[in-house]
């Protein structure tokens, strides 16, 4: 941490500053320079916290040089993870295609998704069941009913499932029917939310909220972190801007920005970034290229008549584009396509 002091700074307020920072256990080498003053702070930077240092007179600004984040950054942890669902790996080295209806609907449609995923080259199965929507008066979701349509077209497809939670209260119920929960844009600071799923014992997905700095999103990810689980997957899913031609901007510098901030795999959703069935093939490509460890896409038997996000969803000859798109780029990135679990190891 640095204290740079304001010009107008006397001795007595460095003096001051310098005093504070000892009296905190840490040590403080003063620079003075020919109208400024700067203190270099070496300690634990927590215990700096409480000093409020910003508020101290002649203080001009602190910054802070290490982040805030620990455990999921790649100060703590140099070497990037690879994360299993189920024995599917996502990390460096893959892509992971993850794919399915926006909701599940009714047993048919979740089943001829997953099939139209399993075509496409997915080796795992998304679909909510619990849908955070921006109505309540929108399609909410099945809940129970749709986590049991999930589990049984997990077993008789072979993917297993990442599926939405949208209250800690529902957290042990969705994980005896989960791979993966995932936690959307709209829950990523939902703190309650990320500690119960920190503390359930599967992996998670956790979406970039669109309103939320990468920094943010670290943090988001380090509550879950700090009960204990570190199988966090990073999904962009596009940001707010003032655009209004897509749904969402996606923001693809936040792949290798998060991957050199975290050792966290990060992938990302074209579907819910676009919005918008054309977009999804060539941000997919994009998202392979800038080197995303895996791809999250909405696919649907019947896009017109989806109770949920049908605009973005994929189907007919666009699923053989994303299966074109997933055989043929991994390899030219020195990854390979992960490859879906045998189906005898996908339990019912
Ligand atoms: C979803 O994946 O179904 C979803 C609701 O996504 P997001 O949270 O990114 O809007
Ligand atoms: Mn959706």
């Amino acid at each position: 941490m640095v204290i740079v002091m304001a010009p107008e700074a006397t001795q007595a307020d460095i003096d001051g500053v310098v005093e504070l920072v000892r009296s905190a256990g840490g040590e403080a080498f003063v620079s003075r320079g020919v109208s400024r003053t700067i203190i270099g702070l070496v300690g634990n930077v927590d215990n700096f916290g409480s000093l409020n240092l910003r508020s101290r007179n002649g203080v001009g600004d602190v910054v802070r040089i290490s982040v805030p984040y620990k455990l999921v950054s790649r100060e703590h942890h140099r070497e990037r993870s690879v994360i299993r669902v189920a024995g599917v790996p996502i990390g460096p080295g893959t892509i992971t295609l993850i794919a399915g209806p926006c909701s599940v609907e009714t047993a048919d449609q979740t089943l001829a998704s997953a099939r139209l995923a399993k075509k496409a080259g997915a080796s795992l199965l998304r679909g909510g069941a619990f849908k955070p929507r921006t109505s309540p008066y929108a399609f909410q979701g099945l809940g129970l009913a749709g986590l049991k349509i999930l589990g049984q077209v997990r077993a008789e497809v072979g993917l297993p499932v990442v599926t939405e939670v949208v209250d800690p209260a529902d957290v042990d119920l969705v994980c005896e029917y989960a791979d993966m929960l995932q936690v959307g844009t709209r829950n990523m600071q939902n703190f309650a939310l990320l500690q119960a799923v920190g503390s359930a014992g599967k992996p998670v997905m956790l979406k970039r909220g669109m309103n939320a700095t990468i920094e943010e999103w670290l943090m988001a990810a380090e509550y879950i972190a700090q009960r204990g689980n570190l199988d966090i997957v990073l999904c962009e899913r596009g940001i707010r801007t003032f655009e209004t031609a897509t749904r969402n901007t996606l923001d693809i510098s936040a792949v290798p920005i998060a991957q050199r901030l975290s050792h966290l795999p990060v992938i990302i959703d074209p579907s819910h970034s676009g919005g918008r069935r054309d977009l999804v093939l060539p941000l997919s490509r994009a998202a392979i290229a800038v080197g995303a460890d895996g791809v999250i896409v909405d696919v649907h038997p019947q896009p017109a008549k989806a109770l949920c996000d049908g605009d973005q969803a994929l189907t007919g000859d666009d699923i053989a584009g994303l299966a074109d798109v997933m055989a043929t780029m991994p390899g030219l990135l020195g990854r390979t396509l992960a490859a879906a679990p045998e189906p005898a190891s996908v339990s019912a």
